[in-house]
């Protein structure tokens, strides 16, 4: 709580009263600490990549490494940190637009079996570089009302976790699935699974909160920046859907989506 007193005088300068202001600024001061502990990470996740960058550079322009073997080694992880620096600000710009709302929705119909077929195509070289079956199960003949480009990006950052974190051999499988709820409005579920390395439970609550990440070094060897599953969450959630996740240690996860068929607005 903070408190506020102001001194109230009369035209001639005589004492009138006190005015108190008692305010509730919890919410204010929450919201203060998440904005710099977001800009905090943010600077910690941009140093670890351009440390790299610099350190093999300065190695490299000292003239030191004499055999082109090792010279190769270090341009590929200048190259390789590189590339994570643009997703980490690629993806901090997406999160950022969602989350200040300057991310319009541009909702239309989207024919469910060509749109998902086609962006398994997309994913099925990246499962195929790790001899991960990719199976999907998509209705025929169904529309469902999304923003396009959005739904895609909610599809292929879950698709891309489970290749990430599911051993070579392993198996992802895509779901997509109608139905009615209990108050008997259309939904649509889409179900993205894998036989991979399971999150614990301890851990479960946690993974859709910015650079929240189970096992760091795993989700660095990866290239994931820690913020797709939030870019996620905000996604779903702007298509007033719900996301959910289920795992089991080395067994393998599950995320489910529910969107609604229709976009309430528009029906
Ligand atoms: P990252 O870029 O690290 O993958 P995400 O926000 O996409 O960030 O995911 C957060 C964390 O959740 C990951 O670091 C990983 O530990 C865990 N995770 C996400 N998807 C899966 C999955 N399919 N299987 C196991 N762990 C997962």
């Amino acid at each position: 709580l903070q408190l506020d007193g102001l001194l109230m005088q009369n035209e001639d300068q005589s004492y009138m009263g006190m005015l108190f202001l008692l305010q509730d600024v919890t919410a204010y001061r929450r919201l203060e600490n998440m904005r710099s502990e977001f800009v905090a990470n943010v600077s910690h996740e941009l140093k670890t990549p351009v440390a790299a960058v610099k350190g093999f550079a300065e190695t490299l322009l000292g003239g030191g490494v004499t055999d082109e073997k090792t010279a190769r080694s270090f341009l590929q992880i200048i190259y390789d940190e590189s590339e994570r620096l643009n997703r980490l600000i690629s993806d901090i710009l997406d999160l950022s637009k969602i989350e200040s709302k300057r991310s319009p929705m541009d909702f239309a119909p989207v024919h469910v079996s060509s749109f998902f077929a086609s962006m398994l195509e997309t994913m099925r070289t990246v499962a195929q570089k790790k001899r991960i079956t990719l199976h999907g199960d998509i209705p025929d003949e169904l529309f469902l009302e999304a923003d396009e480009d959005k739904l895609r990006q909610i599809c292929i950052n879950l698709l891309s976790n489970a290749v990430s974190y599911t051993q070579d051999g392993g198996r992802v499988e895509f779901i997509v699935r109608d139905k009615l709820d209990e108050e008997g409005n259309e939904k649509v579920t889409i179900t993205v699974s894998d036989t991979g390395i399971g999150i614990p439970r301890k851990d479960l609550p946690r993974i859709f909160e910015r650079f929240y990440r189970v096992d760091k070094a795993r989700s660095r060897g990866s290239g994931g920046t820690g913020l797709g599953l939030s870019i996620v969450k905000h996604l779903v959630e702007l298509h007033h859907g719900t996301i959910s996740v289920e795992s089991e240690l080395s067994i393998g996860t599950s995320f489910t989506v529910e969107l609604p068929l229709m976009q309430e607005s528009e029906m």
